[in-house]
């Protein structure tokens, strides 16, 4: 008991005071995560590893749906296989971590730690395939990678992280092409059914893609601080790396072709993403869909005769919603009510259930929603059909208020100066003209610290002037600061 007050009476800073240190705290005294011994590693406790787990369950039924099989590959990369992509190991080297030693000799050639399975699985790939009929080849790998960090934020970036990492191959560039946003649309509709973050969702410029990809496609959402968050990525990778491990087929016709290959991934960074898009001063507020525990019932006694009836009056709850929800029940003694709503708040379960001797009496308990705490009295036996209505309408607002505060977010720039102070003084997302050069795209950045988070796909043609240089411009992009 002691441990457990200690533990609480530890303040969270508020989000308006520093959102960052805001965005820690609630991490780790909600027990998401922990530091680790290793500098730059993080240690993710079970309730973090749960929400992962959440949303793994979930994308990996949407892979499995869609003809993706999963496979694993090693942890190791030889050095030289970096090297056959010129992009790829230039994208990739400042982070590497190289082994050079292994049962106390030297090695011959160093193995790379995976910052990310390219080269190896495709490696593989050019094995595995021989002709049209060995295509598409459609594989998913739920690993850890490792990028070499030198500032680190617990789930936002990590020197090692969990992920999932899909690698497709392809007779032509046009399947290539449609797996890449097959698998952008899947990640686009996850983060809005299961995370309930509403995204953007496009092509990243030249400058900003995949190192070794002919085209990424991305997601990216709005954090409350005003930052972006790139959420998801899409790669179609083209033949460069068909050409640098040599993965051909034979056509119909009995000429070979290089195939045209994709790669995607999302990773525990969305844990992050979810901490910092709906928790708030209490802590964290987590989507039912994704909560691990979506109702906490919460008992409320003096005598013990009372005690005797509520604990029965909870089990009997708790029996009933099984199957119907993710339920627990905080039957503990050496705690006060107000204290377990305050840890179940700061842990994020979506709907608290109240049982007093007086909800007894009228026959019903009461239900508080995390997100703005309202509370409605609920009769006993309407629990088990309205607990999962009032689950999907928690689900519901969480995903509309993230809407509007994204729409409310997302701002017209023409002016650059105006663009500067407004970056400064409210963040968000920026729609502006861009004439479609680097120069122009480097100095906003250089300038603003915003990059261009996506070129959106349809709906952005017409004609104005580059925020930049006053040229005039064809499409307009998203402008924002992001993590
Ligand atoms: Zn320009």
């Amino acid at each position: 008991m002691a441990k457990a007050e200690a533990t609480r009476s530890k303040v969270i800073t508020p989000r308006s005071e520093d959102y960052s240190r805001w965005y820690t705290d609630v991490v780790l005294q909600s027990q998401m995560a922990d530091y680790s011994p290793v500098k730059g590693c993080m240690v993710i406790r079970p309730l973090g590893y749960a929400v992962w787990e959440g949303m793994q369950r979930e994308l990996d039924a949407r892979f499995k749906e869609t003809g993706h099989q999963n496979a694993y590959f090693p942890l190791f990369i030889p050095e030289s296989f970096l090297h056959k992509e010129a992009k790829h190991v230039e994208g990739f080297a400042p982070e590497l971590a190289v082994v050079t030693h292994g049962g106390g000799k030297k090695l011959e050639e160093p193995l790379v730690v995976r910052p990310t399975s390219e080269t190896i699985i495709y490696a593989m790939f050019a094995k595995w395939i021989q002709s049209y009929r060995d295509l598409p080849l459609l594989i998913n790998q739920w690993a850890n990678v490792v990028r070499w960090e030198m500032r680190t934020r617990l789930f936002l970036r990590t020197t090692e992280f969990l992920w999932q990492e899909g690698h497709t191959a392809h007779a032509t560039e046009a399947e290539a092409e449609e797996e890449t946003l097959k698998i952008l649309d899947i990640y686009r509709r996850f983060a809005e059914d299961h995370l309930a973050i509403p995204v953007y969702h496009g092509l990243k410029t030249e400058s900003e893609k995949f190192a070794g990809a002919l085209r990424t496609y991305c997601i990216e959402a709005l954090m409350q601080d005003g930052k972006a968050l790139q959420a998801g990525t899409s790669h179609n990778l083209g033949q460069n790396f068909a050409r640098a491990f040599e993965v051909h087929y034979q056509t119909k016709d009995g000429t070979w072709e290089h195939v045209w290959n994709t790669s995607w991934g999302v990773s525990t960074r969305l844990v992050g993403a979810l901490v910092m898009a709906h928790g708030d001063d209490n802590g964290l507020n987590l989507p039912p869909r994704l909560a691990p525990f979506q109702v906490v019932l919460v008992p409320i006694w003096k005598s013990d005769e009372e005690k005797a009836q509520i604990t029965e009056a909870v089990t009997r709850i708790a029996a009933d919603l099984k199957g119907k929800a993710r339920v627990t029940a905080d039957l503990r003694d050496e705690v006060s009510p107000g204290w377990k709503f305050n840890e179940w708040e700061l842990k994020g379960v979506p709907l608290r259930l109240e049982i007093g001797p007086r909800d007894l009496k009228a026959g019903q308990a009461t239900a508080v929603r995390r997100i703005d705490r309202r509370k409605t009295p609920v009769p006993l036996d309407a629990i088990p059909a309205r607990i999962p209505e009032m689950l999907d309408e928690i689900q519901r607002d969480m995903l509309e208020k993230n809407r509007a505060f994204r729409d409310a977010g997302t701002h017209e720039a023409e002016d650059y100066t105006v663009f500067q102070k407004d970056l400064d003084d409210k963040g968000g997302f920026y729609r502006a003209w861009w004439c479609g050069s680097p120069d122009c795209e480097q100095q906003v950045k250089d300038e603003t610290k915003a990059t261009i988070r996506c070129i959106p796909m349809d709906g952005n043609r017409g004609s104005g002037r580059c925020l930049r240089c006053g040229a005039s411009a064809s499409r307009w992009v998203y402008f924002a600061r992001a993590y």
